[in-house]
C-alpha cells in the first residue's frame, strides 16, 4: 500500500530523506532539499546582490548539483548572482578529460560561461606527468595544492566576488573527525567554516556544508542531472577513506551523527594559546600563502630540478634539500671545473666559449650558453642528491605531518576533483 508524503500535500511518498527520516514525495523532497541551501546560503550571508561567483566544476555529483541549485535559486529568490563556471584541468588522461566532457554539457544545460585552466599551462606539468616522476603515494598532495592555487588563479582572472565549492556535510564531518583522531583540534575552527578566505584572498564557500552527500546523489538521480561519476584512477587509499568508513557505519546508527559531528567541530573550543599561521603573499608568484615562497612554487620547484620528493613534508626538510642541493651543485661545478683546467678541456684565462658569462673558460651557474656542460652537471649533482632524497615514512597522511606546526596552513579535505574517493592534503 502506498505511503502519503509526510507534508499532507496528497501524493504518494517514493523517498526517504536520509537527513530527517521524513518520507516524501519527490517534489517536496526537491523543495526540502533547495529550501536548505537557501537558508544556508541566508545565514551564512554567501554572497551579495550582484556578485559573480565561480562554481568550481568538477562534473562530479556534487559541483553538478551545486551549479544546477544555485541556478535555480538564483532565479527563484533574485539573488542577483552572475554565476559562471571554473573548472581546473589536472591533466589525467581517461578521468578528467571525461568528466570535463560533462562539465561542457552543464555549461550549456545551465547556460553559464566556463573557464578551464589546465595544470600544464599554469605549471608546465600534467598530473601524468607528476605521477610519473613521484608515483602514486604523495600525488595528491602536489594535485590538491595546485589545483587550489590554480582555483586562485582563475577566479582573479574570471573576477569574481568568490569561489562556490561542492563540499558537502559528509565531506565535513569526515574532516572533522580526521583533526580530532590526529589530536589536530587547532584545525577544527577552519575546517567547519562555510567562508574561509583572509584579507586579499578570493573567499572560498560551501553552500552544501549542511547536505547529505546521499541526498545530493538522489536529488541528482531524480533531477536526472548529467554528472560524472568514475573515481579518479590516481585516488589513493588514504586515511579519510578509514574515517569515511567510521562516519557511514556511525549513520546507519544514528543518521544525525553527520550533524552532530559538524556541530561539535564547530563549538569546539580552541586554546588561546593555539597559534594559527598568519597568511602572506608568496614572494615568487604572488598568491597567498603562509610561507614566505608558497607550496605551491615549493612543489613546482622540486618537479623542475629534479627533486620531486621537495615539498613533502616540513617546509624545513625542504629548504635543507634545497640548501644541500645548491651545496652539491656548487660542489660539482667546482670538481668539474678542476677538471677541466687539469685536461685543459677549456683554455685558462680566456673566457668562456659559451660566450656571455665571463667566467674565464670555467663553468658557473650563471652560465647558460654550455647546455652539454650544464647537462653533465646536472647529472653529476642528482646523482650526488639522490642520497639526501627523504625517506617516504618520514611522511604522515599524504605527506603531511601533523606536528608540523611552522608549516603552511594545511587542511585534508575530500578531493575537489570529483572523484569523491581521494583525500588531499593541501596548503592556503
Ligand atoms: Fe587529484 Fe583527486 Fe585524483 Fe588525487 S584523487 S590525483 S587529488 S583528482
Amino acid at each position: 500500500m502506498p505511503v502519503l508524503c509526510k507534508t499532507g500535500c496528497g501524493k504518494n511518498a517514493v523517498l526517504k530523506r536520509p537527513k530527517t527520516g521524513d518520507v516524501l514525495c519527490k517534489d517536496c523532497f526537491f523543495w526540502a532539499f533547495e529550501t536548505e541551501i537557501h537558508y544556508t546560503i541566508i545565514k551564512g550571508n554567501l554572497f551579495k546582490s550582484g556578485d559573480a561567483v565561480a562554481v568550481a566544476a568538477s562534473g562530479g555529483k556534487d559541483s553538478t548539483v551545486l551549479a544546477h541549485v544555485l541556478k535555480t535559486l538564483n532565479e527563484r529568490y533574485d539573488y542577483g548572482l552572475n554565476l559562471m563556471l571554473l573548472s581546473i584541468d589536472e591533466g589525467i588522461t581517461g578521468y578528467r578529460d571525461d568528466s570535463l566532457e560533462t562539465v561542457k554539457r552543464n555549461r550549456d544545460d545551465y547556460e553559464m560561461s566556463l573557464k578551464i585552466l589546465s595544470y600544464k599551462d599554469l605549471y608546465g606539468w600534467t598530473m601524468d606527468e607528476i605521477v610519473e616522476q613521484i608515483g602514486r603515494k604523495n600525488n595528491c598532495t602536489f594535485c590538491g595544492v595546485f589545483r587550489r592555487q590554480a582555483l586562485d588563479r582563475g577566479a582573479a582572472m574570471l573576477n569574481v566576488k568568490c569561489i562556490a565549492t561542492g563540499h558537502n556535510a559528509d565531506d565535513i564531518a569526515e574532516t572533522v573527525l580526521m583533526n580530532i583522531l590526529r589530536g589536530d583540534i587547532a584545525r577544527l575552527k577552519r575546517c567547519t567554516a562555510i567562508s574561509t578566505g583572509s584579507e586579499g584572498t578570493i573567499p572560498r564557500v560551501k553552500p552544501l556544508k549542511y547536505t547529505y552527500e546521499k541526498e545530493i546523489v538522489m536529488y541528482a538521480h531524480y533531477k536526472k542531472l548529467v554528472y560524472f561519476s568514475t573515481e579518479c584512477i590516481f585516488a589513493p587509499n588514504a586515511y579519510r577513506g578509514h574515517a569515511r568508513a567510521l562516519l557511514k557505519d556511525l549513520e546507519k546508527i544514528r543518521p544525525s551523527c553527520i550533524m552532530d559531528i559538524i556541530y561539535s567541530g564547530e563549538t569546539m573550543a580552541v586554546k588561546e594559546d593555539v597559534s594559527l599561521p598568519s597568511q602572506r603573499t608568496c614572494s615568487r608568484c604572488k598568491f597567498v600563502s603562509s610561507q614566505e615562497v608558497c607550496k605551491a612554487c615549493v612543489l613546482l620547484e622540486g618537479l623542475n630540478k629534479g627533486l620531486p620528493k621537495l615539498g613533502i613534508g616540513k617546509s624545513s626538510k625542504a629548504k635543507r634539500m634545497l640548501d644541500e642541493y645548491h651545496a652539491k651543485q656548487q660542489m660539482s661545478i667546482d670538481e668539474l671545473n678542476k677538471e677541466f683546467q687539469a685536461n685543459n678541456c677549456i683554455a685558462k684565462g680566456k673566457t668562456c666559449r659559451s660566450g656571455g658569462c665571463k667566467s674565464n673558460g670555467l663553468i658557473s651557474n650563471d652560465c647558460q650558453g654550455n647546455k652539454n656542460k650544464n647537462e653533465h652537471l646536472n647529472e653529476k649533482a642528482n646523482e650526488m642528491l639522490t642520497v639526501y632524497l627523504l625517506p617516504d615514512d618520514e611522511c604522515i597522511v599524504n605527506g603531511i605531518s601533523p606536528t608540523d606546526n611552522d608549516q603552511e596552513n594545511f587542511e585534508e579535505i575530500a578531493c575537489e576533483g570529483s572523484c569523491g574517493g581521494g583525500s588531499i592534503s593541501i596548503a592556503f
